[in-house]
């Protein structure tokens, strides 16, 4: 793993000279190489997002990019004539990405070396490098997911939910309502596990152990009845979240036993963990047994301890505990005597009844 670059999640351009053949406002038109256009529409099939960072007027820069048939592509364009170090960083800021999973393409090296003056993290290429962009590691994820294929389309409907935010009066649970938001918890099937994968990779902040489960493991398990992997996917009246949450579970008579459990941190603004939680509590209370979690405290993950401390998991002992083997060092079991809990108010949820073990082999 270690010697493999940092993928790129983002890539600003500029336009005149990179993106685009010409500088527009003095030629007044430009081309768009079939070559470029192909890279684009490459990167956004991979997953990465792109943005453009120019210094233009704004109105006629956007009308070429729509007169061009690429402008759906590019996030959070920042056309004005500031700094670019300032763009690349509202960009970054916008789609809540580190600096370091940026890149930026300008064929100008005084623009280059302003956004590396400021933000050493970025990297840099020249217009000479467009062409040979889909070769490199940094532009090349193993895997690409359903998921990655949409991801401008999730972060653009991110971009409408929050003006939709900004201009909302009411508290935040009405708010919540209002979005219409659908969980679907689902017992994994074969096709569901890459997902899984990317996203117990992509979620140190929320995987609550830090293991890593390959898909490997998880394919596995999907055949062992004492076993419940189930994937967790969230919409709402914008569209879907995609898959947001993974849950490794064994069952014991007494207890059951919660190994991994790792959420996007795109959706903790949804009480999307809580929600999770709470209907597991439930399930397990119908099912008579108490439930015990793997948890490891990581420098990333104290929100998880947060969501499961208040859901009512303790550090107690209870001789349940004694069936549960831990996974890994530094594994602390967390505990919880379960009672029925009710459903959720924010959101509607589509689960399947884990009281009935899952008899058919899938
Ligand atoms: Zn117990």
């Amino acid at each position: 793993m270690s010697d493999k670059p940092t993928l790129v999640k983002c890539l600003v351009w500029d336009l005149d000279n990179t993106l685009w053949q010409g500088t527009l406002l003095e030629d007044g038109e430009v081309h768009l190489p079939d070559e470029i256009r192909s890279v684009i529409v490459e990167l956004d099939q991979r997953g990465i997002l792109q943005s453009v960072a120019s210094r233009n007027d704004h109105d006629l820069a956007w009308k070429q990019l729509q007169a061009l048939g690429v402008d759906e592509y590019f996030l959070h364009p920042q056309i004005n004539w500031g700094n670019k170090s300032t763009s690349v960083q509202k960009i970054a800021d916008k789609l809540q990405f580190a600096l370091k999973t940026i890149a930026f393409v300008d064929d100008r090296p005084n623009e280059r070396a302003e956004v590396e003056f400021h933000h050493p993290e970025v990297r840099t290429y020249t217009e000479a490098d467009v062409l040979a962009l889909l070769d490199r590691p940094e532009f090349s994820p193993e895997v690409v997911t359903v998921d990655a294929r949409r991801r401008r389309e999730m972060y653009r409907a991110n971009a409408l939910r929050d003006e939709e935010k900004d201009s909302f009066d009411g508290p935040d649970e009405a708010f919540l309502r209002s979005l219409d938001l659908v969980m679907a918890i689902k017992r994994a099937d074969g096709e569901d596990i890459s997902r899984v994968e990317e996203l117990t990779l992509r979620t140190s902040q929320m995987n609550a152990t830090g293991v890593h489960y390959s898909d490997e493991t998880l394919r596995g398990l999907l055949k062992d009845p004492d076993h419940e992997v189930l994937t967790i996917t969230l919409s709402d009246r914008f569209g879907t979240h995609g898959a947001v949450g993974v849950l490794l579970l064994e069952r014991h008579a007494a207890v059951w036993h919660l190994k991994l459990l790792a959420t996007s941190c795109r959706v903790v603004t949804f009480g999307a963990g809580t929600v999770l939680l709470n209907w597991l509590v439930d399930q397990a209370a119908q099912a008579g047994v108490h439930l015990a979690a793997d948890f490891k405290p990581t420098d990333r993950n104290r929100m998880m301890e947060i969501a499961y401390r208040f859901a009512g998991f303790t550090s107690d002992a209870c001789d349940c505990l004694a069936t549960v083997t831990s996974t890994g060092a530094g594994i602390q079991s967390l505990h919880l005597v379960t009672e029925r809990r009710p459903d959720p108010t924010t959101m509607r949820l589509i689960s399947p009844d884990l009281t009935v073990a899952n008899a058919f082999s899938r």
